[in-house]
């Protein structure tokens, strides 16, 4: 097992080295889908074997988000670092559920260090959960249960009538999260946003207004802190104030934008999340961090505590020995057994340290500028957002009459290809191709070779034909 593990170490690090040098993605043939569909054999096969089918059928068939032209979503790309971590943490199996030990104090060391890179006060507290969606849901339940009170976690709604307000660009599981409380999706208000894709803040107060006449209960305005379409932030301090004037708990979904804290030059851009009663964000985003490793902050831990601590006679905490260490990670998230999520992160908080990880932040937005000068500087590509963050959407312009399925064409071409991975997205009405700049890996010339790439496939489709249109 040991001269095994030393053999697989080494051939994940010739993967994430000759990552670059592959295809981004490539489709899984049918045969390696058909084995990878089977039923489990009567007869086990070696550790020997399983690594090699896993290089067979798993490695040369990854999704690319650890690659440095994959621009697609918003997903991360790791470490070669935090994947050793895995491997440590996977080694000593922790279940990070409860007890005293010192997987559980180094998750709280992390936890304390998020608060204070988000600003928040010493009295918050967190946890670490699978990722935004989940910490978005969690935060839905503490902005119910300070609307009405602790008595919701007995008695549910009762027949309240909640409403929460997001502007239309916030991710889809904010309205996930309204179902799974039991809520309803359309009691989120989708609100319009200003020409930078900020929510209105005078639509909020609109729909605020309009609720509370009708008896609608208004409970939560989640701000987003890099909206998923074209990275765009909320003008957070002064949904803060909304909030506090209007007695409303506000929760901000960072789900990557949480990281800009880190920057002194972009920090400015979410000024206001420290007055948030709640955060979520990622570390397996723009923290470099493998999946998953998502996390919920609190301003204030207590909340936490009243809103997920139950009482069962065989988790009771003791004073001393092992059951020690109240209040227990399960004490405060919907989970009993979890995994050691918090080393990956102590690793690369610690190893990394805060200034890179705030250099690559800021190299994602240099490369989202510098793919907007590209564009513009191309007449046959045209913007369709301002490259505000390290998102850009753009498209294709020639043949107008079916601009949007050659803009989905163009992508699809290109990953099948392995050449690049940007995604879809619809920005007013129109298909955009989609660049977002996560991971580390990633540098000018991979910006570039989307920009060829892109123009390729046009030229491609369109029959080597030059259709561009005339500017404007
Ligand atoms: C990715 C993302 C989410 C969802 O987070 P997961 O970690 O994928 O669950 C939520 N909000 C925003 C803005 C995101 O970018």
């Amino acid at each position: 097992m040991r001269a095994l593990g030393h053999r697989m170490l080494d051939g994940m690090f010739d993967h994430i080295a000759g990552l670059g040098a592959g295809p981004v993605w490539q489709a899984m043939p049918e045969a390696v889908r058909a084995e990878l569909a089977r039923p489990l054999a009567q007869a086990p096969i070696s550790a020997e074997e399983a690594w090699q089918r896993f290089r067979d059928l798993v490695l040369p068939y990854h999704a690319g988000n650890a690659h440095p032209r994959f621009m697609g979503w918003v997903q991360g790309g790791g470490s070669a670092l935090g994947m050793l971590a895995e491997m440590l943490a996977g080694g000593l199996n922790a279940n990070c559920g409860g007890r005293d030990h010192a997987a559980i104090a180094v998750e709280r060391q992390v936890i304390g260090w998020a608060g204070r890179m988000l600003g928040l006060p010493e009295s918050a507290g967190g946890v670490l959960v699978t990722g935004s969606s989940m910490a978005n849901f969690m935060a839905v339940l503490l902005a119910r249960n300070a609307a009405l009170g602790a008595g919701a976690r007995r008695a549910g709604l009762a027949g309240a009538a909640l409403a929460a307000y997001a502007q239309e660009g916030a991710h889809r599981c904010v309205a996930d999260a309204l179902d799974m409380a039991g809520l309803g999706r359309d009691r989120l208000r989708r609100l319009p946003v200003d020409p930078a894709f900020r929510l209105e803040r005078g639509a909020l107060a609109a729909a605020v207004a309009a609720d509370r006449a009708r008896g609608i209960v208004p409970f939560l305005v989640v701000g987003t802190a890099g909206t998923v379409d074209v990275g765009a932030i909320d003008d957070l301090a002064s949904l803060a104030a909304f909030c506090r004037d209007e007695g409303l708990w506000f929760h901000v979904d960072a789900a990557f934008g949480a990281f800009l804290r880190l920057s002194p030059g972009l920090r400015a851009l979410v000024d206001g999340i420290e007055a948030a009663d709640s955060v979520a964000f990622d570390f397996h985003k723009w923290g470099q961090v493998p999946y998953d490793a998502g996390c919920l902050m609190a301003r204030d831990a207590r909340h936490l505590h009243e809103g997920f601590a139950s009482a069962a006679a065989y988790l009771g905490t003791a004073a001393r020995g092992l059951a020690a260490g109240a209040p227990w990670p399960c004490e405060i998230g919907p989970d009993l057994s979890r995994g050691f999520r918090a080393l990956k992160i102590w690793f690369a908080l610690q190893v990394h340290g805060e200034a890179r990880l705030a250099a690559v932040v800021e190299n994602g937005c240099a490369l989202a500028r510098h793919l907007g000068q590209r564009i513009a500087a191309e007449s046959a590509l045209e913007s369709l957002a301002p490259a505000a963050l390290n998102i850009v959407c753009f498209r294709h312009r020639a043949a107008p009459e079916a601009v949007d399925g050659l803009n989905e064409e163009i992508v699809a071409d290109l990953q099948e290809a392995g050449i690049a991975a940007p995604s879809l997205t619809t920005i007013g009405g129109r298909r955009a191709i989609r660049a977002a700049f996560v991971n580390h890996r990633t540098r000018r010339a991979d910006a570039d070779a989307l920009v060829e790439a892109v123009l390729a496939a046009g030229r491609a489709r369109l029959g080597g034909a030059e259709r561009t249109p005339p500017p404007g």
